[in-house]
This record gives C-alpha cells, structure tokens and sequence, in this order.
C-alpha cells in the first residue's frame, strides 16, 4: 500500500509517518529528510538547495522527482509513505508514472487538518524545544520562513486535494488532537 501524507508544515506528517514505519513496517520517504541530509553532506546538490530551502521556498521539480525516482526505484519495499512530497501538480504526475511503471499506484492521500493558528505555534515550540534539547533547530522553523511555507502550500500543494479527490483516493483526518487521537484515525483511515 502506497499512502501519501498531505498537509501544511507542521501538521504533523514527519510524526504521524515514524509511527506507521516502526508499526507497519512500511517505508518513508521525506523528501524534506533527503534534502537536509545532502545539505549537510555538503555535496552540489546540498550546496544548491541549502538557501532555497533554508527561506522556506520550493526546491525544483527536478530534483525532488529525481531522489523519489531513485529511491523508489531501488527499493524493495512493498509500501511507501510519501511525507512532503508530492508537493506540485508536476510531482504528483511524476508520482502516478513511476508507480505504474512498476505496476504500483497511490492507493490513499490522507490530508491532516489543522488549524493554521496551530501551526505557528508548533513550528515555534520544535525550534524552542531542539534548542532546550541543545539541539540546532531547523533552519526553517523560523517564522519568516514558516510564512513563506504556508504560502508555498495554499498556493502550490493544496490544488493537490482536488488532484486526488478526482482521482478518487483523497481522504482526511482531523490533525489537531493529541497524537495518539491522530494516529488511531489515521489506523482506521488506512484499514478501511
Ligand atoms: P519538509 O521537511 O517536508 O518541511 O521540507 C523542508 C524543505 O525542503 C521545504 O520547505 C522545501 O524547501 C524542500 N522540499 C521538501 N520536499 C519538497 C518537495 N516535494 N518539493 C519541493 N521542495 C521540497
């Protein structure tokens, strides 16, 4: 079962995702992980994504459709959790076509909903708690950035609701409740 995870930074995706791979067994894929490990890797890639990235912006089609392909393709997994991507009509696309050149299709979108005032608040706590953690906290979980982020998924993810509504695989949860109420929805989304 291929599931992708749609919904705003900071809905909870990453979260949401880890549970599903330690209890399921099923593969994430975050685009968003791949990245920040090529910038810290410090390869060309990494050196050309790091800025885009760090202002809260879209890196290009290409290159995210480029490490889904290969990680997919290389893969034995027998499902995949797609967390933050796709994020454009032209990634979901290239999704559909990888997956049925192997035979595979997204079977569910599973949307979390959550309030926007919400996320402002979330985005800032995990910054405030990597800190506490004496960790460094995510370049982009600053709240310039985090506009810059709403904007790129109001104004470039979210037609992908209606893509997949269409489609006929949309699905939504409520994201707002504690994470075990999130997580038991998403359970029973995906077994029914
Ligand atoms: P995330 O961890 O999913 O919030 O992603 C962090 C950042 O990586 C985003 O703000 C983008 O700059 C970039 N990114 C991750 N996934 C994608 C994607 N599918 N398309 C374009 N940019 C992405």
């Amino acid at each position: 079962m291929n599931i992708i995870l749609l919904g705003p930074p900071g809905a909870g995706k990453g979260t949401q995702a880890g549970f599903l791979v330690s209890e399921r067994g099923m593969v994430q894929l975050s685009t968003g992980d791949m990245l920040r490990e090529a910038k810290a890797s410090g390869s060309e890639m990494g050196k050309k994504v790091a800025a885009i990235m760090d202002s809260g912006q879209l890196v290009t089609d290409e290159i995210v459709i480029g490490l889904i392909r290969e990680k997919v393709s290389t893969s034995k997994a027998s499902g995949f959790i797609f967390d933050g991507f796709p994020r454009t009509l032209k990634q979901a696309d290239a999704l559909g076509e990888l997956l049925e050149e192997m035979g595979q299709a997204v079977d569910k979108v599973i949307e979390l909903r959550v309030d926007d005032e919400a996320l402002v608040s979330r985005i800032v706590g995990r910054a405030e708690q990597a800190k506490a953690a004496g960790q460094t906290p995510r370049a982009d979980d600053t709240e310039d950035a985090l506009r810059v982020r709403l904007m790129a998924y109001y104004k470039t993810t979210s037609p992908l609701i209606g893509y997949y509504y269409a489609k006929g695989v949309y699905e939504r949860i409520d994201g707002m409740g504690p994470m075990e109420e999130v997580k038991a929805a998403l359970a029973s989304c995906m077994d029914a």
